[in-house]
């Protein structure tokens, strides 16, 4: 079922949550064991994330560097097969320009549509960590707006090679959001701009980058009405859990901490401070986000669910 009408038929707010490919070599009962503990609050979908390869030089010994291609977390489209089968949910795989031909593009919408997927989440991807900015394939996307237009063709059943009669996809096509900007923008007006073109496009709904202020989501909805964006914005929620996060949540997903939050991180000592504090502010967060009437809370597992699953069960 698509995500959009998940939330046009529900009378509550809903539970989903995304989770990442584990580490390559690892089994899918590192899967399981993330999900399992939040099956209980019924998530209509549950998103997993994509991740492309990298490249890294390995030194041959003789002077000579030899490129080596690694993808780290590989299985996107066998682990939404699995989570689909096994707990009966929507799987959302998220599809990336980045590493891509349109003609590789089609041929994983291809292999999504005969697995039963209804919905994608579109992305552009981040520069991997050898380029400076994002480079497209040869022959690839630049931005996620692309990769939209080619899932509505693929939809009307416009395929690259249109000598065929085609079968037309029905994906119900979702895209990234960010309240406080995406880091690349150079103004947050523009990159809402561009958000609005992904919709016009043909996006049916948003999930945001992860926030910790509520007040910056709400802002950001309305600034999405007022320029005409109608589509449901889901809220991306992620749980601080360590002291790390202190400083890696903000210089790698380029958000704030509100004055409030950091003041009390400041305070922890350990990581299940952190731990705790994360948890309760997820919570008030969550309760807030729901009594101001956002339609899903999406959460960012990262692998851990053990937060998420303490907050939902304050409020599923
Ligand atoms: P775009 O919408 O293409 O935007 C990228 C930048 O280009 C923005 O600054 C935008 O303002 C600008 N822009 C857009 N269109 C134009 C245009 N026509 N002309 C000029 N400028 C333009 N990454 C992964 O690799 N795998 C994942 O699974 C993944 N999941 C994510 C899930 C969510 C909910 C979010 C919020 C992000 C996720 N990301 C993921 C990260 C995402 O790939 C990066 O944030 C990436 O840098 C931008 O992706 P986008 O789809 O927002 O890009």
């Amino acid at each position: 079922m698509k995500v959009v009408d998940y939330i046009k038929e529900s009378k509550k707010p809903l539970f989903s949550f995304e989770i990442i490919p584990p580490l390559k070599g690892k089994g899918i009962e590192d899967i399981y064991a993330g999900i399992d503990p939040l099956i209980e609050f019924e998530p209509k979908f549950v998103n997993v994330t994509y991740h492309r390869e990298e490249y890294k030089y390995k030194d041959m010994g003789d002077g000579l560097l030899k490129k080596i291609s690694i993808r780290k977390r590989p299985g996107t489209v066998g682990i939404c097969a699995a989570i689909m089968n096994k707990y009966k949910v929507d799987a959302v795989p998220h599809l990336i320009c980045g590493g891509f031909n349109v003609e590789e593009t089609e041929n994983a919408l291809i292999d999504l549509k005969f697995l039963g997927i209804d919905n994608i989440l579109a992305l552009r991807g981040d520069p991997i960590k050898t380029e400076q900015i994002f480079q497209p394939n040869k022959g690839g996307h630049q931005y996620a707006i692309e990769l939209i237009n080619q899932i509505v063709e693929m939809n009307k059943g416009k395929y690259l090679d249109d000598d065929h009669k085609n079968s037309p996809t029905d994906f119900c096509i979702g895209c990234a959001g960010y309240p406080e900007k995406h880091f690349e923008a150079m103004n947050l007006d523009s990159d809402m701009e561009n958000l609005k073109a992904k919709v016009d496009a043909g996006a049916e709904y948003i999930t945001t980058q992860l926030f910790y202020d509520n007040d910056k989501y709400f802002e950001f909805v309305e600034k999405c009405r007022a320029i005409g964006i109608t589509v449901p914005i889901i809220p991306g929620l992620k749980p601080i859990t360590s002291l790390t996060h202190k400083t890696f949540l903000p210089k790698f997903f380029h958000i704030d901490f509100p004055m409030e939050l950091s003041k009390e991180l400041d305070k922890c000592k350990s990581n299940a401070d952190v731990n705790e504090l994360g948890v309760e502010w997820g919570i008030q967060q969550a309760k807030d986000l729901i009594k101001r009437g956002a339609p899903v809370l999406h959460f960012y597992t990262m692998g851990k669910g053990g937060a998420v699953k303490r907050i939902a069960k304050e409020i599923f």
